[in-house]
């Protein structure tokens, strides 16, 4: 066991991550930075790498790594670039609604073209009138014979440009038990994607809108029974939205202490380092606690997780402490930085504009906060965690050592996504 729960497995599957991430992403950012759109081929390669399946179990051709693995994969992205880490943070979060609730057929079908990247999944929850306020959604599915008839919008989708398969959240009927979950192939008619609106950060990755419009589904693609819809919502967010904002959190935190401190040792000032005057010091410190802190909380809430033990509010506590650290630490980079951190050639800025991008999804802060209210009065309403334990229990490595594979078996089950593409009708 290393520090942090992690084993040499794990820690060989960092470097492999890392190395990559040095490789193919680093020399995109300037690019991605000037274009402000979202990076198909670069996505594309990054799910090649087999890292979307993580989780999803050897048997449908996954990595069956666990989540303190994809904790890894998701932070070594996003310390080079967080765009990328949420990239695949969405799609591994597009990705748990099939693990969860997904029939035996949708599994087959879906899971081994998500875990060898020919398949980006995602997840369409949010709504204009409805973001923390599932319950407030409007959008319709209706049944019609062996169909149901999609009517809506949704926006914030991650991954909504690159995504090939969303998983929808739509209402079926009145109240908390009627909403269910649909899965819809990118190309459906009926489906058309928004255009891409430039945001503060994250400049590559793509949270845009999805418009339904009488948009039929096989009834074979609902998730779960009808009215399972908020409980594919709740556990994705929980399960995967949370530990996963906290991984790229994670990621741009150290990019964020690495840079400050090569800053601060190159930088000069009454002829000696910056890093030699007292002030800047206790920040460079200050940040280096927070980070050991915020890692302690991520890695230890995901590996709860593996152990299909319960810690929902280990999960909430990871996600509100990365998210609040990082940003704290952002700003005291900029502190250090003072004029030079506005210009775009260092990176500083950067890092401060996406850490506010991971604020609002799978609940701001002040969520979770309220979340950790209702523990500490003992009005939680139960544990998914709990309830899902056996499908989010890590899997025993191949040879019974608990490893994890460095990725996916290449190109295992990589025809299916192709098989199904000729299905697809186009338009
Ligand atoms: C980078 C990014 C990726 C995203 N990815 C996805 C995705 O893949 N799929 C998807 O469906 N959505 C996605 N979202 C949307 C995300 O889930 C919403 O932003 C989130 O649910 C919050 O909704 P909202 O932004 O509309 O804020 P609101 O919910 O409108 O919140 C506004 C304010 O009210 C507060 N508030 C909200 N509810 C409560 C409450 N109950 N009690 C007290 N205060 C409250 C909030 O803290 C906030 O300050 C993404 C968003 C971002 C930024």
């Amino acid at each position: 066991m290393h520090r942090y729960f992690t084993d040499q497995r794990h820690e060989a599957l960092r470097r492999r991550v890392r190395e990559f991430a040095e490789r193919e992403v680093r020399p995109r950012i300037a690019e991605m930075e000037a274009a402000r759109t979202v990076c198909h081929d670069l996505s594309r390669l990054i799910a090649r790498q087999g890292w979307i399946g993580a989780t999803v179990h050897r048997a449908y051709g996954g990595m069956g790594a666990g989540h303190l693995a994809k904790t890894l994969i998701i932070e070594e992205l996003a310390r080079v670039s967080g765009a990328m880490g949420a990239m695949v943070q969405a799609s591994q979060l597009g990705a748990a609604k099939i693990i969860h609730f997904g029939t035996e057929e949708q599994k087959k079908t879906w899971l081994p073209a998500i875990a060898s990247g020919d398949c980006l999944p995602t997840i369409a929850v949010t709504e204009p009138q409805s973001g923390g306020h599932v319950l407030g959604m409007t959008g319709t599915a209706v049944r019609d014979g062996g169909d149901y008839v999609l009517n809506g919008r949704k926006i914030y989708v991650g991954n909504s440009h690159v995504g090939d398969l969303h998983g929808v959240v739509m209402r079926t009927s009145e109240g908390p038990a009627g909403l269910s979950a649909f899965l819809v192939e990118a190309g459906s008619p009926g489906l058309r994607v928004g255009g891409q609106r430039p945001a503060m950060g994250l400049h590559g990755f793509g949270f845009g809108e999805l418009f339904f419009d009488d948009c039929r589904v096989p009834a074979a693609n609902l998730l779960g029974r009808e009215g399972d819809g908020l409980s594919v919502a709740y556990s994705s967010s929980v399960l995967y939205g949370r530990p996963n904002l906290t991984a790229v959190s994670l990621g741009i935190h150290q990019a964020v202490l690495d840079e400050t401190a090569r800053f601060c040792t190159e930088r000069e000032r009454y002829g000696k380092p910056l890093s030699a005057l007292g002030n800047i010091k206790i920040k460079l410190g200050r940040i280096q606690s927070r980070l050991l802190t915020a890692r302690l909380a991520a890695y230890h809430a995901v590996h709860l997780l593996d152990q299909g033990a319960p810690c929902d509010a280990e999960l909430m506590n990871a996600k509100l402490v990365n998210v609040e650290t990082a940003l704290e630490s952002a700003r005291d980079a900029m502190d250090i930085h003072a004029a030079c951190g506005l210009f775009t050639d260092r990176p500083v800025e950067r890092y401060l504009r996406d850490a506010h991008h991971i604020f609002a999804p799978a609940g701001t802060s002040d969520v979770q906060l309220l979340r950790l209210g209702e523990l500490a009065l003992g009005t939680a309403k139960g544990e998914w965690s709990s309830r899902l334990s056996d499908l989010v229990r890590k899997e025993p490595a191949e040879d019974g050592a608990g490893g994890v594979p460095e990725s996916a078996p290449a190109g295992r089950h990589g025809s299916v996504l192709r098989e199904r593409a000729e299905l697809r009708p186009t338009g």
